[in-house]
């Protein structure tokens, strides 16, 4: 029997164990798109799936949702898309008749799954897509930089929640990929000062390069002292949580001015100990919270690269085959605090 053209995708058969198998190419029907995978970079929940520290994940998987690609074929009735484009791709895949759905807000889609974790993802070299998950690429951006695009989405996404308006003064706490960007989006935003804090001194001479007004090398909680400083004691407009870490609340809370926003980007399923809910009412403080990007965040954040405002042509830490993937993982595992981003293309030997 006749199965049609085959592809390899790299399949996560259990924690720290790939397996490169040979598949059909999926096929285009109404409404579809299918992407031939250029390069996928690899993040903080990659790594916790490929461990097996993210909770409520099934193997095997096929992870991968930080993706570049160009269009291989398009379904009937799709318009706007050729083959030969190149796209970027959006992971979250929303159910479209939930109430969030209803409403507008795919992203907090109650169904909704993330491709390369409850979807089969890009660490393959086709993927089939509805086309409206498909973003189209001006063709001059490298692929392999414009996948940070899709971190850059989340970026945004948070910035708008926060309503981050020219003039504020701004922490970013942790100067990882997102750190980064955050720092950068908040700079062309017109805050200032933008504070970038890190324990890592490479870090925040990348910070310096976004053009972050002051970089100060410490915790959180030892950064609290510089920051009222900087401020002549008044503390900041909004604290950008980037760090992951569960201690960081309280510190970014002692750093707001009273009337202050604090962004929890990255979350921690740890628990917050010591932390009392007083500042809440006494300094007037706001919390938010976070979720994924919508399709506006992307296009706007495309913009940005295609423009040049933001640079990401620096994060890309080191580029793996396909068929190496098991490598990557293992040197991002080994590094994680040294690698901002490792790229996995869809070369198979
Ligand atoms: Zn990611
Ligand atoms: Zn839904």
């Amino acid at each position: 029997m006749y199965q049609g053209p085959k592809m390899y995708a790299a399949v996560l058969q259990a924690p720290r164990k790939f397996e490169i198998v040979e598949r059909s190419r999926p096929v285009a029907g109404t409404g579809e798109v299918v992407v031939r995978i250029a390069a996928t970079a690899v993040c903080h929940t990659d790594l916790e799936i490929y461990t097996g520290r993210h909770p409520g994940v099934r193997y095997p998987v096929v992870m991968g949702h930080e993706a570049t690609g160009t269009v291989d074929a398009v379904g009937a009735g799709v318009t706007g898309l050729q083959p030969g484009q190149n796209v970027l791709i959006n992971p979250v895949i929303a159910c479209g008749h939930c109430d969030s759905c209803a409403r507008g807000a795919g992203h907090l889609c109650r169904n909704a799954g993330i491709l390369g974790r409850e979807i089969e993802g890009s660490l393959s070299q086709y993927v089939r897509l509805a086309a409206h998950y498909v973003h189209a690429l001006p063709q001059h951006l490298s692929l392999d930089t414009a996948t940070l695009i899709e971190t850059l989405a989340t970026v945004r996404h948070a910035q708008q929640r926060v309503d981050l308006t020219g003039g504020e003064s701004v922490v970013v706490l942790g100067q990882g990929t997102s750190g980064l960007l955050h720092t950068r989006l908040a700079v062309l935003a017109g805050a200032t000062p933008v504070i970038a804090v890190s324990r890592t001194k490479w870090k925040l001479d990348m910070a310096r390069h976004m053009d972050a007004h002051h970089a100060v090398l410490a915790s959180a909680e030892a950064a609290i002292d510089e920051v009222l400083r900087l401020t002549d004691g008044a503390g900041v407009d909004v604290v950008i949580d980037t760090t992951g870490s569960a201690g960081t609340l309280q510190a970014g809370i002692d750093m707001l001015r009273p009337g202050g926003r604090f962004c929890s980007f990255s979350v921690s399923h740890e628990l917050v100990s010591g932390f009392s809910t007083f500042p809440l009412y006494y300094k007037e403080v706001s919390i938010i919270g976070s979720r994924a990007l919508t399709p506006s965040d992307i296009d706007a954040s495309i913009e940005l690269v295609a423009s040049g405002k933001i640079d990401v042509s620096g994060f890309v830490t080191t580029t793996y085959p396909l068929d190496r993937a098991a490598a990557a993982f293992e040197e991002y595992e080994r590094n994680p605090g040294r690698i901002l981003r490792i790229v996995i293309d869809s070369a198979v030997a």
